[in-house]
């Protein structure tokens, strides 16, 4: 198992202005090639700053990269503090002084004498050609306090990086290595609290050691992400689809996705094959619903349309529902849910409506009903079901989850068709 370290350079990827983007770029490559990014720093053009950062990379990673910090200036410090982490000299390197000069002699102009040190390169090193500029880039596999350690450095600018790493770097270091392959696989998890989601889930992936799994979460929304890596793919893809397998066992039905679909798309997809519509009246969600069903491509074909029905008034002129169930009830009820459920599902002559009404606070709460509680409905023109929740968290959350267990409704509701 090749571990790498990925070290960015340079003061400006320190500000609230620019960031280090060239990681995620061989974060993606590496991965592909087997090898996990285990650590990244980001470090500023400081001497004794990038001397300890070398020093411990070259300390804890197989493969560190180094990137920035080749240029000509004097805040180029990146050749000269891995020399010096390394304990190795520098050396300038004749070919690159003259094909420096070479690069200037076609602009008409001298070559100032600072880019020079654009020719120093660590003692062992591998001079890596430049395609795109005229830093070059070097490679070299050095014993570091007794470990086989492989170190690269490449210039900053993305595109130089780019072609640098595609062309030069990832065919050396392919050379001589056993191949490794790594699979991935996102399940989704609605409506579940994440403490519970683990509580079940942990005794089953603690037993594959050498799958890693991680937990996100969002409001009612789990991502389990699965990573295998292994001698081949099919490999890889085994222990990962069996990890997969057992979780969805152990979470049945709460278990959206394997593939890493959103709620919306799992949703549109049943929809479609069954060639029902959608129609949807929001309170608390102000039109999140809609917005999530419709940002999925070809939503028209499944989705007629909705309403956001804030006041009373709106709920009766556009939903249906009669002014004396809102009194009698209150917008926030059982009652009125159902009624805006089936209100837009008769008015639009979709096959189903979804209702929602709560209170997402901070105020509007009351001992009764409390910031947090939720009625959502789905009714499809013969029955009307509705569930009743008290959600955690601020104003945005409590919107989230609601939009989120209206779509779980729904989403059930179609796979046990
Ligand atoms: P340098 O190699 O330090 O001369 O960097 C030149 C330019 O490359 C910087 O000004 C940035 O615009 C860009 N750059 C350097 N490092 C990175 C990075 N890690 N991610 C994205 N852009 C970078
Ligand atoms: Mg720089």
């Amino acid at each position: 198992m090749v571990d790498a370290e990925i070290v960015a350079i340079g003061s400006e990827l320190l500000t609230p202005f620019r960031q280090d983007t060239n990681s995620l770029f061989l974060t993606e490559r590496l991965n592909a090639m087997g090898i996990e990014v285990r650590f990244k720093a980001v470090v500023g053009d400081r001497r004794a700053d990038l001397v300890d950062a070398a020093k411990t990379a070259l300390r804890r990673a197989d493969l560190v990269i180094f990137m920035g910090g080749l240029g000509p200036t004097e805040d180029d410090l990146t050749r000269e503090c891995v020399a010096e982490a390394l304990g190795r000299r520098l050396r300038r390197d004749p070919d690159i002084i003259a094909d420096l000069y070479k690069r200037f002699s076609k602009w008409r102009t001298g070559m100032p004498a600072n880019n020079e040190r654009q020719a120093d390169v660590v003692e062992g090193a591998e001079v890596v050609p430049n395609a795109n500029g005229s830093a070059p880039g070097q490679f070299l596999r050095v014993e570091h306090a007794g470990t086989a350690r492989t170190v690269v450095l490449m210039p900053g600018p993305p595109h130089e990086l780019k072609a640098m790493f595609d062309r030069e770097v990832a065919p050396r270091l392919g050379k001589g290595r056993q191949e490794e392959f790594i699979a991935a696989r996102e399940l989704r998890v609605a409506m579940m609290p994440e403490s519970l989601c683990d509580s079940r889930i942990a005794p089953i992936y603690t037993r594959y050691q050498d799958v890693e799994t991680t937990i996100l979460a969002g409001a009612g929304d789990i991502s389990l992400h699965l990573r295998a890596r292994a001698a081949s793919l099919e490999e890889a893809d085994r222990r990962v689809a069996s990890l997969a397998g057992e979780i969805e066992d152990e979470l049945e039905e709460a278990v959206y996705s394997a593939n890493g679909e959103h709620l919306e798309q799992i949703v549109g997809y049943f929809l479609q094959l069954q060639g029902a519509t959608l129609a949807v009246a929001e309170s608390c969600t102000g039109g999140q619903l809609a917005k999530r069903v419709t940002s999925v491509a070809g939503s028209s074909r499944y989705f007629v349309g909705g309403a956001v029905v804030y006041s009373n008034a709106l709920k009766t002129q556009f939903a249906g529902v009669p002014p004396e169930l809102i009194a009698e009830h209150g917008a926030v009820s059982r009652e009125v849910a159902a009624s805006l459920a089936e209100g837009i599902r008769s008015r639009s002559g979709s096959t189903y409506g979804l209702g929602v009404t709560g209170i997402a606070g901070p105020a509007g709460g009351s001992e009764e009903k409390p910031v947090g509680l939720v009625y959502h409905a789905l009714s499809d023109g013969r029955n009307t079901e509705v569930v009743e929740r008290k959600f955690p968290g601020d104003r945005q959350r409590v919107r989230s989850w609601a939009a989120q267990q209206a779509l779980d409704m729904l989403r059930l509701r179609l796979m046990r068709q």
